[in-house]
């Protein structure tokens, strides 16, 4: 669904990506680790185009990734994405944060967008809170109403950048059941994350970067209990 083909970008003299080969499948949950400064964010950002990319190609389901335009926004559009700041919009209510892609973008009826938030955020267990402002929300939350602001474009693939590192501890569990669901339900995702946990019940393959490469690619069963290379098990004795 997703496929990167020797992908390369600098920021300045910084190679933060190099050579990158990565494909993701339809229904594939592909969690990306590594420490910090390895280019997880920077990969994330890319296949979206939010970072553009000095040399190699993506596609999405099939389609060549555009510089940009009309057809990148098309794109663009099939690619959700979830923050690890939720970045919700903070004057608009929580169902109003839910309909606005899917009324700007997707042309959807209001009535329709409306049925279908409150669905969503039925789903990821805040409906309640529907007519609330983000701010009124516990971190947690905030975070599910981005997940749900997400589904509501009917993306193919979500991109999830450390979904759970700005929450208190007593708030992950809440958003890594509602991904641990959509993971089961079939949503293609990639997902950066230092939740051991949340990769060996939702994962299908864990990729870890370091220094701006893939330097191991497997399922979470081998990659925690049989890391092959020297940084994997480095970084994965000072995480777990
Ligand atoms: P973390 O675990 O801390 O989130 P990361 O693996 O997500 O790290 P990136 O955010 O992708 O890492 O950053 C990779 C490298 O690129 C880092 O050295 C970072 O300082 C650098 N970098 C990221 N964004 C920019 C930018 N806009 N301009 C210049 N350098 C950047
Ligand atoms: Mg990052």
């Amino acid at each position: 669904l997703v496929v990167l083909d020797q992908v390369n970008k600098h920021f300045g003299s910084l190679h933060v990506l190099q050579d990158i080969d990565l494909t993701v499948n339809r229904g594939e949950v592909v969690v990306v680790i590594g420490p910090s400064g390895s280019g997880k964010s920077t990969l994330c950002r890319t296949i979206n185009r939010l970072e553009t990319i000095d040399s190699g190609t993506i596609t999405l389901d099939g389609k060549a990734l555009p510089a940009e335009g009309k057809a990148l926004a098309r794109l663009r559009a099939d690619v959700g994405m979830v923050f690890q700041q939720f970045n919700l919009f903070a004057h608009k209510s929580v169902l109003d944060n839910v309909t606005l892609g899917p009324t700007k973008v997707r042309r959807k009826s209001t009535s329709e967008a409306n049925k279908r938030a409150m669905e969503l955020l039925d789903r990821v267990g805040v409906a309640n809170q529907a007519q609330k402002l983000p701010a009124q929300l516990s971190g947690g939350q905030q975070q599910r109403v981005a997940i749900a602001r997400a589904l509501a474009m009917e993306p193919k693939v979500i991109l999830f950048d450390e979904p759970t590192s700005a929450l208190d501890p007593e708030m992950v569990n809440e958003v890594l059941d509602v991904m641990i669901d959509l993971a089961k339900a079939g949503m293609t995702m990639v997902v950066v994350t230092h939740e051991m946990g949340f990769a060996r019940k939702a994962a299908n393959r864990v990729v870890f970067m370091a220094d701006g490469q893939i330097v191991e690619e497997n399922t979470p069963e081998e990659f925690f209990t049989n890391p092959q290379s020297t940084r994997a098990k480095d970084f994965l004795g000072k995480i777990l």
